[in-house]
């Protein structure tokens, strides 16, 4: 097969760590840089120029788009599903991923164990939007955050207003969630491929911080999901219509709360922690279903 992965950097290790997988498995890999794409629309006849020649004669791509340049990156996606290519994140659930708020309303409406969130549209009313959450300590975070940063832990009442007005004067959104103490600074990652959880670990923060990002400087180790955690890992992939996803948990004295299911979830973190070849698990994905 002749399997394309969008990826605007082939030095990244999940980029490399898909080609080499896909290669022993005897595939012709490519890596596409989707942000150097061109779609040409016309009656029936859907195109894709890069680097000068039309590409076709793709089996499957894997997405591996950005958060940054999800809107053209989804594009792309969809326009090698007109071309019926097989996608392993179809183009609307990538777009639906990449919105935390719908995203959380799916997820509830799913029945799934999620913090409580406050969302509102630049409320003056900070005292209430707090109440709401259930007072403080309560995480406010930007809406559009990635990698942990734009995630604030308000301690009192008072700190989590100003937080909450200084951004709603900036006109930026936030969302407003109880703080789950019990979690210690720590979340879960399951990692799940074609509606099985293909490895899970915990990552824990550093000392004195409380999110667990390995950006973050938070460490990880491989963890075994309960019954009830994988369920609901695998629930929110489903519900989220994601065929290769990251679902962050975060494990409280209620069960499970999912904090976020992400569609271009690294390779790096949760292969050295587990020693799994995840990689595999996505090529052999791919295989059953071209
Ligand atoms: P990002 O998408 O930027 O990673 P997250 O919402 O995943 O933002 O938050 C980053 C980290 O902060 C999480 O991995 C978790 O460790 C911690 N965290 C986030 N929300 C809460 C919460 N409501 N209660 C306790 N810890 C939280
Ligand atoms: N992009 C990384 C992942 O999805 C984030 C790792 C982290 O900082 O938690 O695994």
């Amino acid at each position: 097969m002749k399997i394309a992965i969008l990826s605007r950097n082939p030095n990244l290790y999940s980029t490399r760590r898909l080609v080499e997988a896909g290669n022993q498995r005897k595939h012709e890999m490519m890596v596409v840089d989707h942000t150097k794409c061109d779609l040409i629309i016309e009656k029936r006849k859907p195109v894709i120029i890069y680097k000068g020649k039309m590409l076709d004669r793709v089996d499957a791509v894997i997405p591996r788009i950005g958060a940054s340049v999800t809107f053209y990156g989804t594009a792309v996606v969809r326009q090698f599903e007109m071309m019926k290519v097989f996608t392993a994140i179809e183009s609307q659930a990538l777009l639906r991923s990449r919105e935390k708020l719908r995203s959380l309303q799916i997820l509830s409406r799913a029945g799934l164990g999620l913090p409580k969130t406050v969302f509102t549209n630049y409320s003056r009313n900070a005292k209430e939007i707090v109440q709401a959450a259930g007072g403080a300590p309560v995480v406010v975070k930007l809406l559009e955050g990635t990698q942990g940063l734009g995630v604030v832990l308000a301690e009192t009442d008072n700190a989590a207003e100003s937080v909450i007005d200084a951004f709603n004067g900036l006109k930026v959104r936030v969302i407003v969630q109880e703080f789950i103490e019990e979690a210690k600074g720590a979340d879960i990652r399951a990692f799940v491929v074609d509606g099985v959880v293909v490895g899970a670990m915990k990552r824990q923060a550093k000392q004195g911080e409380f999110r667990s990002n390995l950006h973050r400087g938070g460490t990880a180790e491989v963890i075994e999901l309960t019954e009830e955690e994988e369920n609901a890992a695998l629930k929110a992939a489903r519900v989220m219509g994601l065929g290769i996803c990251g679902v962050d948990m975060l494990k409280s004295n209620y069960g499970p709360l999912i904090l976020e299911v992400n569609s271009s979830p690294g390779l790096e973190g949760i292969e050295k922690a587990t020693g799994k070849n995840i990689a595999k698990n996505i090529i052999r994905y791919v295989e059953r279903h071209v």
